[in-house]
């Protein structure tokens, strides 16, 4: 771990994004900006102290050389990346320290998934559930893309179980903890926990969902979820499916007819459907929209809000290793996502020996976010010049 951070961790590019263009030469950088940044090392403990992990918060770099200097002598474990702050963080002592800004982050984590998977449980994940997080990642896409206006997404997997996104639009880095909380909130359609879990989706469905639903779930369901988790063969989650029905006679009939039934997942669908819909022919009003409803209650996002919130929560930052898998969390392409298979990612080891590279990682990371978000700092540079003369100007003219 200690060499990875050495000799292949990308410091330099990483600080470079950070900087949001403030560490170029240019007249209009804010040229504290980027030693305003808080960063979080977490170190490991000494066995002989006991194990476990120490979080070194307000750490602060003037610039990647500092950082990547920092990074070999510290020797973290794991590097989370904080707010801009109105000071540098290692003053904190003698000023009151707050966050100014900082990217818009959102995180999905497959233990929330853990009751409609069939597969795996907790930290695990393998090909059949996977595609749960892929999904997640092609509505939220959209949808921040879309509705929001978003362009700078960067998204990373979690090197374990789970995606992050990094929105690294000026607009969204300058969100106060209310619109965050907002933005956030637009996509928590499924909501609560366990048996509590409820769908907050209306009918007819909100533009944003039914998109999701349309162009993403209803698909996803069908193709790949019902044959691959066999939920419906399975006695607690078909049961817990069932109970989504709000229809007591229509539940009670399926249980009994699927108690004995010797269908595929699939089929049984076809047969829940049926009965729905035929009911709903005889202007069984309740039932509208409880098809779509059972769909997004499965298989919607099911972002953990709490970590997209707070301009000041610490994230882990894109190419740490996760200690447990020793995979790198390397950036995603949200167009290729579907073949993005975790298990292929480089682990330390495989760096060490020389069987796989970061490259690829790296090029995903320019690719599909950095080149363009790059470009437009120097743009933004530019026409705070250009404001700055016009201002000048009319400024003579009077
Ligand atoms: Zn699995």
């Amino acid at each position: 771990m200690y060499r990875y951070y050495k000799q292949f961790y990308p410091a330099d590019l990483l600080f470079k994004w950070l900087a949001h263009g403030n560490d170029e030469r240019h007249a209009r950088a804010e040229k504290t900006y980027p030693s305003r940044r808080e960063f979080c090392f977490v170190l490991d403990k000494e066995q002989e102290e006991g194990g476990g992990e120490i979080f070194a918060r307000y750490q602060s770099f003037v610039d990647a050389k500092d950082f990547k200097t920092n990074v070999e002598r510290k020797k973290p474990a794991r590097i989370e990346f904080g707010p801009i702050c109105n000071r540098r963080p290692s003053d904190r002592h003698t000023v009151e320290l707050k966050p100014e800004e900082r990217e818009l982050v959102f995180d999905i984590d497959m233990t929330d998934y853990d009751d409609v998977r069939t597969c795996c449980k907790e930290a695990g994940i393998c090909g059949k559930c996977w595609p749960l997080m892929t999904v997640a990642l092609k509505v939220l896409d959209v949808g921040l893309r879309e509705d929001f206006g978003f362009k700078h997404l960067l998204w990373v997997y979690s090197g374990r179980r789970g995606i992050h996104c990094w929105i690294s639009d000026e607009r969204a880095r300058k969100l106060s903890d209310e619109a965050r909380s907002a933005v956030a909130e637009y996509f928590a359609v499924v909501k609560g926990e366990g048996q509590g879990r409820r769908v907050l989706s209306s009918t007819p469905m909100h533009p944003s969902v039914k998109r999701a639903y349309d162009g993403v779930l209803k698909q996803y369901w069908i193709e790949s979820y019902l044959p691959t988790q066999r939920i419906l063969e399975d006695k607690t989650k078909l049961e817990q499916l069932l109970n989504l029905i709000p229809d007591e006679n229509i539940r009670e009939d399926l249980a009994s007819e699927f108690a004995t039934s010797s269908l595929n997942s699939v089929d049984r669908w076809g047969v829940i459907e049926r009965r729905v819909q035929d009911s709903l022919k005889k202007n069984n009003y309740k039932l509208t929209g409880a098809l779509e409803k059972i769909i997004l209650w499965h298989i919607y996002p099911r972002v953990d809000i709490e970590v997209s919130r707070h301009m000041n929560h610490l994230l882990k930052g894109p190419f740490c290793v996760h200690p447990k898998t020793g995979r790198v969390c390397v950036p995603m392409d949200p167009a290729t996502a579907d073949s993005f298979n975790p298990e292929l990612v480089p682990t330390v080891v495989d760096l060490d020996s020389g069987a796989q590279t970061l490259d690829g990682a790296i090029k995903t990371f320019n690719d599909t976010f950095w080149n363009a978000c790059a470009r437009e700092n120097i743009e933004r540079l530019t026409a705070k010049t250009r404001q700055a003369k016009a201002e000048q100007q009319s400024g003579m003219e009077f």
